[in-house]
């Protein structure tokens, strides 16, 4: 098998599924019960978080546990939303969001919030100027990816606080960070609030987090019980947080030696596919290199996908969760229909290996040739 939808999910890591399974094992107890079972378990949620807190640099209290990206997304836009909306009804998101960002805004927008659409340049950069006019007095929200689930997009979020901030002091700064993890540093202060997903570096499926600044009013969506996560009560799910918190720190150390080896597959890879007519490389330099987007000008991409798969080669048309519609960030790029109609994304990992490559490059090869023939055929 030769997976390269890293960018989709990751297997989990050795080591953080047995921190899963020994938790699960020696740590039964519910947090929220006071016998010393459940303050057992309590004391390793908190020896979690506390070491998820000082990796980030943030309060304890500052981070909530949830689901998943989904769930932090949800919570950000809609709780802040919420909380905020004497102060004014307005939203600017980037065109550049994972599709879970653009429902969050439908919904907003059914409940009486105004939603503007910053424009970015061709290379993807948020445009400074068109986010310095949208910016308004009731402007209570901005929510601009981290790095671009389809492209490997990457903002500068330090120097969009700053416009920000200078335009509107009381507008919140929220970012989807869940494909920078553990891919390239980040910074929770860059921000007020930030999404991220365990199952997206060799984590457990089933856990996220939000950060949120303790500055930040934020109206829960959820009510109920237990004290260790007011935004998400309930029973935390102990294996799940002791696995997270494992996964964070091992996906947060090596970057720089990691990224400079995937560079070198992604280099190998657009090098080869260049030769293609039919392909073209959605490539700008502030994309990171973990992730590979190319258009099939003369093939379905869904189709490509499937033929790839019959030699057991794992890759993504845009997004998983978006699959079969045109890819709105190769559009966001290029303005460009017929190019961001039939999209593949190819996403590596520091576990993809040169031989992989050379194997899925041979692969692609095969089903291009075959493709191309049988469309011959046909015309
Ligand atoms: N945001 C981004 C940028 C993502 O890539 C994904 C996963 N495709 C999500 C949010 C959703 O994450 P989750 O599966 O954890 O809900």
């Amino acid at each position: 098998m030769i997976y390269l939808d890293y960018s989709a999910t990751t297997p989990v890591n050795y080591d953080v599924l047995e921190s899963y399974i020994r938790s699960t094992r020696d740590f039964s107890g519910n947090p929220n019960s006071i016998h010393s079972l459940g303050v057992k378990s309590k004391a390793l949620v908190h020896s979690a978080i506390k070491q998820i807190s000082d990796t980030f640099n943030v309060l304890e209290s500052e981070i909530t546990f949830t689901s998943g990206a989904t769930m932090s997304n949800n919570l950000a836009l809609i709780g802040t939303s919420l909380a905020n909306m004497r102060m004014g009804n307005h939203i600017i998101v980037s065109k550049l969001e994972h599709p879970s960002i653009y429902e969050i805004c439908k919904y907003l927008e059914s409940i009486g919030f105004e939603i503007s659409y910053v424009d970015n340049k061709e290379d993807g950069l948020i445009d400074f100027e068109d986010l310095k006019k949208k910016m308004r007095p009731d402007t209570i929200l901005v929510s601009i990816c981290a790095v671009n689930s389809e492209t490997g997009i990457r903002q500068p979020l330090k120097m969009i606080r700053q416009v920000i901030k200078k335009e509107n002091n009381q507008t919140f700064f929220h970012s989807d960070m869940t494909q920078a993890l553990g891919k390239v540093p980040v910074n929770f202060h860059d921000v007020d609030l930030a999404s991220v997903s365990a199952h997206k570096i060799y984590g457990p499926k089933g856990i996220g987090l939000l950060y949120k600044n303790s500055r930040v009013p934020l109206t829960p969506l959820l009510y109920g019980s237990g004290h260790t996560n007011t935004l998400n009560p309930g029973t935390p799910p102990v294996p799940l947080i002791v696995a997270f918190a494992k996964a964070i720190r091992l996906a947060t150390t090596d970057l720089d030696k990691r990224e400079n080896f995937i560079k070198r597959l992604n280099d190998k890879v657009v090098e080869d596919l260049k030769k293609y007519d039919g392909v073209l490389i959605n490539h700008s330099n502030i994309c990171i290199p973990h992730i590979l987007n190319i258009s099939l000008m003369d093939m379905k991409a869904e189709t490509f996908l499937h033929a790839l798969e019959e030699h057991e080669v794992y890759v993504s048309t845009n997004t998983a969760c978006a699959s079969g519609e045109i890819s709105t960030s190769v559009m966001a790029m290029y303005n460009d229909l017929k190019r961001a109609s039939s999209t593949l994304r190819i996403s590596f990992s520091h576990l993809t290996t040169t031989d992989e490559i050379n194997k899925f490059l041979l692969y692609f090869k095969m089903v291009y040739e075959k493709l191309s023939f049988m469309k011959k055929n046909e015309e």
